[in-house]
């Protein structure tokens, strides 16, 4: 039997679930719900283009892991106060940057092909990561 590590916030309960890098949510609503066929492309700095064929694919998940009730309790306040933001940066009439044109692909801002400017301008298409 595996030891369950402890939850990252609490330090306490089994730690059963992980937040996303990027909301679902946000990742949604720039480029829409990837599938197999139709697949997300993310980037790091180890490894650019890997498929994305779901928004609970694990690599869009932090690595620590926190508990049910912190999930409910501590998180999903900040979470719900996040969404409440986003959409209004993203309804907001000029918008802030320009449309996305590099649709279905994001990263961490640091894989991403053609150099240091093409990342700046990918990283902030794609919104914040990590
Ligand atoms: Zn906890």
């Amino acid at each position: 039997m595996t030891a369950v590590a402890p939850c990252w916030i609490c330090g306490g309960g089994a730690a059963e679930t992980r937040e996303h890098r990027s909301k679902a949510s946000d990742l949604r609503s720039l480029f829409g719900t990837p599938t197999q066929a139709d697949p997300l492309y993310f980037h790091t700095a180890k490894r650019k283009n890997f498929r994305v064929g779901s928004l609970k694919a694990d690599v869009l998940k932090f690595s620590h892991r926190i508990c049910i009730q912190c999930n409910a309790a501590r998180t999903q306040p900040h979470d719900r106060a996040w969404a409440v933001l986003s959409e209004t940066l993203r309804s907001r009439q000029p918008p802030i940057v320009g449309p996305v044109t590099e649709a279905r692909h994001f990263g961490d801002g640091r894989g991403f092909a053609g150099g240091p400017r093409a990342d700046t301008q990918n990283a902030a298409r794609a919104g914040p990561c990590g």
